[in-house]
């Protein structure tokens, strides 16, 4: 064995106490940390030829990067939608690398965990046992898992089997959505839909949530042609979300394949009082979860849950390797996601959802819900902001009250001071037209007192942004 191998194998536990007091300490400052990286320039790095060691290579990456690193998984990154890790998230994902197993063979015991873990996640958002889920690695991969089995369905409706005989059949197929995320179009793309294949329905006046009636007009006029609808289950500007009540009885009469993109929307059903937001998406084929958002999780993880087993393993499975034995036999996660090499994704799930449990998670989200609309009561209340769509959940949608014509650069000249001060992460956006800005809180941290550091921010950079 190498001779720095073999020294790092008899001082492990040295280095991995280390390890563990650094973690501590980045994560107790977390909140003190710029929230957004800024820019550097950093000099070549070349590969040693004789190593550093365990040891030493922490000291040099502390020097190269350390005063780099942000505060991104703090409680105040409220940019895209962003998460962070509950503690024993960030454990469970630690082990996740300790362990380093292989998961695939779901009836192998500690592979049991994955299927553990989705049976608690149904039981967290009330889906039924009818739906079955894999890990796969964000929202977008799981996005792509749900239209490529919606694209095995499509072929099946036309005799054909797209897995085995290609696009050639579904030249023509359409994919039907009013406010899709841009990772369904991603993976309309990496599918051979094409992304010109997408069919945009109108919103309802002044939302993000499709007119169902014009929906029902379409699907009338498309009767013969076998679909798929894409729902969205929360929006990223405004979390809106489709009717899906309504979606699942057009569902009845026309049966084309509905797959509900509900990637932290999902975490509604954690609260009672906003669960009626997803009513309707049981009757869904395939549904999207992220797990490194709303639930805490370090990247990267989601879950696709689908009705349809065996068109997701017509899809993926490894057909005719011997070695890998018979995928309609022994059932293997390998065979019903993109990945074949997976690591043990659901356990730093599986740790955090029995850390904190169901209380825990409704305590997570309402608490998110509840600061992001005081957030935007205090937007409406303020003369200088201008509130652009109702707070539904977790994200504050707004625009600076300046004219027209100066907004965008206002807007631009606001975020980048804002972003800069470090206090507080905001993205940009453009809503009906208007450039805009969100605030997304879906972070287990966040508190009041973020809320007040944040908005304090807020207010006196708007004043530099704004002066004529
Ligand atoms: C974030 C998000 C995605 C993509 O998720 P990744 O985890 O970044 O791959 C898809 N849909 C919605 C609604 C999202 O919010």
């Amino acid at each position: 064995m190498n001779q720095l191998l073999n020294q790092d194998l008899q001082q492990m536990d040295n280095f991995l106490q280390e390890i563990k007091d650094y973690s501590v300490l980045f994560l107790s400052s977390i909140d003190t940390l710029p929230v957004k990286a800024g820019t550097a320039s950093f000099g070549p790095f070349d590969l040693p030829r004789k190593g550093l060691g365990a040891m030493h290579t922490l000291q040099q990456f502390r020097k190269r990067y350390e005063e780099h690193l942000t505060g991104n998984s703090g409680p105040r990154n409220w940019g895209f939608v962003t998460g962070g890790s509950t503690i024993p998230a960030i454990a469970g994902d630690w082990l996740t690398s300790v362990f380093d197993m292989n998961a695939s063979d779901r009836d192998i015991p500690p592979f049991k965990i994955e299927t553990e873990t989705i049976a608690m996640l149904r039981q967290l958002f009330g889906l039924p046992d009818a739906f079955s889920g894999s890990f796969v690695t964000g929202a977008t991969m799981a996005n792509f898992s749900g239209l490529a089995i919606a694209r095995q369905w499509l072929g099946e409706q036309l005799g054909v089997d797209v897995a085995q005989e290609g696009m050639g059949a579904l030249s023509q197929a359409k994919i039907v959505s009013c406010v899709p995320h841009s990772s369904t179009v991603k993976s309309m793309a990496m599918l051979g839909f094409g992304r010109n294949a997408l069919v945009k329905i109108p919103a309802l006046h002044d939302r993000e949530s499709i007119d169902i009636n014009a929906l029902e007009e379409y699907l009338k006029e498309h009767k013969q042609e076998p679909l798929i609808v894409v729902a969205s289950a929360g929006t990223v500007n405004t979390v809106d979300f489709d009717d899906l009540q309504a979606i699942a009885s057009l569902k009845e009469q026309y049966g084309f394949w509905l797959h509900v993109d509900a990637a932290f929307g999902a975490f509604a059903a954690c609260v009672p009082a906003y669960r009626h937001l997803l009513n309707g998406w049981e009757a869904a084929a395939s549904i999207t979860i992220d797990a490194h958002k709303w639930l805490n999780v370090p990247y990267d993880a989601a879950m696709i849950f689908t009705r349809h087993l065996q068109l997701q393993l017509d899809t993926f499975k490894n057909a005719g390797a011997a070695y890998l034995g018979d995928p309609e036999k022994d059932f293997k996660y390998s065979n019903y996601t993109p990945e074949n090499s997976r690591r043990l994704r659901a356990l730093p799930a599986w740790f955090t959802l029995v850390a904190y449990g169901a209380e825990g998670y409704t305590a997570i989200v309402n608490n998110n819900i509840e600061l992001a609309r005081q957030l935007g009561a205090l937007i409406s209340s303020n003369d200088a902001f201008r509130l652009l769509a109702p707070v539904r959940l977790c994200v504050v949608c707004f625009t600076l009250n300046v004219a027209d014509e100066e907004k965008q650069a206002a807007i631009n000249t606001f975020l980048q001071a804002l972003n800069d001060s470090g206090k507080v992460m905001l993205t940009p956006t453009v809503y009906h037209g208007v450039p805009a800005v969100r605030a997304a809180l879906v972070n287990w941290r966040t508190t009041q007192h973020d809320l007040a550091i944040a908005w304090e921010d807020m207010q006196q950079q708007v004043a530099g942004a704004t002066v004529a």
